[in-house]
């Protein structure tokens, strides 16, 4: 399949793996790239600029493949160093990079002089402009279907996916709530040039997280996720547990940030896919867990994908349409 996306980046299939904080690293990341879709290494989730060029070294060493790094740029409980991760990308000879979570401004700076392709993912038309105005590659839309942080403004990617293609003319990945043949053939019609899986991608053989937290993606369905944090206008789409619940009665209750920052960090989150206990904290899950019913390789992941999607063009869309 040859869109704008598999053109500009040079990648096989039109399928991208963005960051996910706890999840995206060289496993995960090479197994994607070998696949011939293009994967993400999650900055922060290396505890330091230095770990993330190792990290880096680590996914060279298990793909020839090129591949990109994520960094996001959210409020922190402890903000990171996000420059001096940005100059470790940039050092690295890194092709690609997904920003997401803020302006790009200042990382486009240094990103663009590098040589790097620019991914920037936006929740809304209006951010997704501003970052095509600054000159980024492409735009990955995240519908509010998706996991973590949708925005504030609730439009779901059927409508938000047409409206972005409407008014950018810049490569154009659709994100949030897709998770097979069908989400992708979708998503084109609506005039993406690619889409973006994240949810999806945790449940696969490479992935680095425990076993029962797959497990529980697999079983769980459209109804098991919640958003937290929408009274910080810091909205985030979580898997559905007694630590979500109880951050969203506190909420309703009035309470701070400072309420619940215990209860949230992503410290305690990250021994969810540790331990493979889905109470142990808040972790990321996105609407599409309900059309997750297996933990394939990326291999097969992306090969079945693709297979279906042209199954889905050539025999089921064109038989509507007798010639
Ligand atoms: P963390 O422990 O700093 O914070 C946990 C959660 O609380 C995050 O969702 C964060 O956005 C939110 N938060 C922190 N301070 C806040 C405040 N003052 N008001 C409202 N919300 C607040 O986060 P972490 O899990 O260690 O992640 C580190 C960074 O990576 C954060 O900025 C986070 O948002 C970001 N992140 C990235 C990805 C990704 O896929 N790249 C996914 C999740 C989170």
């Amino acid at each position: 399949m040859r869109t704008r996306f598999t053109e500009l980046f040079g990648i096989e299939h039109p399928l991208i793996q963005g960051g996910m904080q706890w999840v995206g690293r060289a496993e995960l990341v090479a197994a994607v790239a070998n696949a011939g879709a293009l994967g993400h290494i999650t900055a922060l989730t290396q505890p330091t600029p230095e770990d993330l060029t190792r990290e880096i070294a680590r996914c060279r060493e298990l793909t020839d493949r090129p591949f990109g790094v994520n960094l996001t740029i959210l409020p922190s409980i402890t903000p990171p160093p996000y420059m001096e991760y940005a100059q470790a990308i940039v050092e690295a000879g890194v092709p690609f990079v997904e920003t997401a979570g803020n302006d790009p401004t200042t990382f486009l700076e240094i990103f663009k002089p590098a040589g790097i392709k620019v991914i920037h993912k936006a929740t809304t038309v209006r951010h997704a402009l501003k970052a095509q105005s600054l000159g980024v590659d492409a735009v990955s839309i995240d519908g509010f279907d998706c996991a973590g942080h949708p925005g504030e403004d609730d439009v779901p990617g059927l409508v938000l996916i047409p409206a972005a293609a409407d008014k950018l003319d810049c490569v154009l990945i659709a994100s949030g709530g897709i998770a097979d043949a069908r989400g992708l053939v979708a998503a084109l019609a609506l005039g993406a040039d690619a889409v973006n899986m994240g949810t999806r991608f945790m449940c696969t053989a490479e992935s680095p997280i425990h076993e029962q937290v797959k497990a529980h993606l697999v079983h769980a369905d459209e109804r098991m996720t919640q958003h937290i944090f929408r009274s910080f206008r810091n909205t985030a789409r979580v898997a559905r547990n007694k630590i979500s619940e109880q951050v969203v009665e506190i909420e309703k209750a009035g309470g701070s940030f400072e309420d619940v920052r215990d209860l949230v960090s992503g410290q305690r989150g990250r021994l969810v896919y540790e331990t493979g206990d889905t109470d142990a904290g808040i972790w990321s899950a996105g609407l599409s867990q309900a059309l997750i019913h297996d933990v394939p390789t990326c291999q097969e992941l992306v090969e079945r994908i693709m297979t279906e999607a042209e199954e889905i063009i050539h025999t089921r869309l064109a038989g509507l349409v007798p010639a």
